[in-house]
């Protein structure tokens, strides 16, 4: 593929910029105490049950997945937010929980009160990160954004503590938040999923809000042609199945957790890559 003209490169941030794990153990932390909470049992027995659910769903990512209105959208096991979710409702299975408790508290922490337990997470930028966005900054005919589930304030606030950087470079990056990547539901004209070896369900590739969002970045950018788009995220997924059947070029930021079957896939695909460091996703994103 022979990409001429202006390209744009789209960054995940969560798990892609940043060091979820660390970043995550705050928010880790305020869910056993939740968990404490609801069940009446003490904090040593609760995090001994958390660990042991993690261990148990990181050894078969593949066994595990994200279900949004009953449609897994994506991986349990790659971040501390997703791996939460399986192993809260585990834990008050235990404890003798009917489905419908379970269901009404399971809605109520990923809903109304998940900023709440987010909000304790930390701040652990990639190494290089600001580096790595100054470098894509200043590459001419070439433009630069971040697309992601959070907020933009978020985003924003963690990119304010890179040090030893252009300030204003940084700060000219578009942030979007809230694209609801995990939503699948109706495109017209787009391939609606697809399979990987290693994993026994299909992989949604239709989810039109993400669409909607990296469509408005192309246009914005004055980027015609798909081929001339990267996009870099943690998971396979929820930040690269859409792009990689758009046509784009995509590459899997990995990490310990990634699932075996992501990265093989990746490392398959003619116009994809797993990526490890952020020098690393630069100089993918500006090859020719
Ligand atoms: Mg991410």
């Amino acid at each position: 593929m022979k990409r001429i003209g202006k390209r744009l490169t789209v960054l995940d941030f969560d798990g892609t910029c940043t060091n979820a794990e660390v970043e995550g153990i705050g928010f880790v932390n305020a869910v056993i105490t939740e968990l404490v909470r609801i069940t009446g049992s003490n904090e040593a027995r609760i995090r001994a049950a958390y660990e042991g659910v993690e261990e148990r769903i990181l050894r078969n990512p593949e066994q595990h997945g994200w279900a949004v209105n009953g449609i897994i959208v994506a991986p349990a096991t790659v971040d501390p937010y997703l791996r939460s979710k399986p192993i809260v409702r585990e834990i008050l299975e235990t404890h003798g929980m009917t489905r419908s408790e379970i269901d009404r508290i399971v809605d109520e922490l990923n809903g109304p009160r998940y900023n709440e337990f987010y909000q304790k997470s930390g701040v652990c930028l990639r190494p290089k990160l600001g580096d790595a966005l100054m470098r894509l900054a200043a590459e001419p005919d070439h433009a630069v954004v971040i697309i992601t589930n959070a907020g933009i304030e978020a985003v924003k606030r963690k990119l304010a503590t890179l040090t030893g950087v252009d300030a204003t470079m940084i700060e000219s990056i578009p942030v979007m938040g809230g694209a609801k990547k995990f939503i699948v539901g109706d495109l017209p004209n787009a391939q609606s999923e697809l399979r990987i070896p290693g994993l026994n369900r299909p992989v949604f590739c239709n989810r039109p809000f993400y669409f909607n969002a990296l469509n408005h970045a192309r246009t914005m950018a004055g980027v015609d042609d798909w081929q001339n788009v990267t996009v870099v995220g943690d998971i396979f997924e929820l930040d690269l199945a859409l792009p990689h059947a758009l046509g784009c070029k995509t590459g899997l930021a990995a990490n310990s957790h990634t699932p075996r079957y992501e990265k093989t896939f990746m490392f398959e695909c003619l116009y994809g890559d797993v990526l490890f460091h952020m020098e690393q996703i630069a100089a993918f994103a500006l090859e020719r």
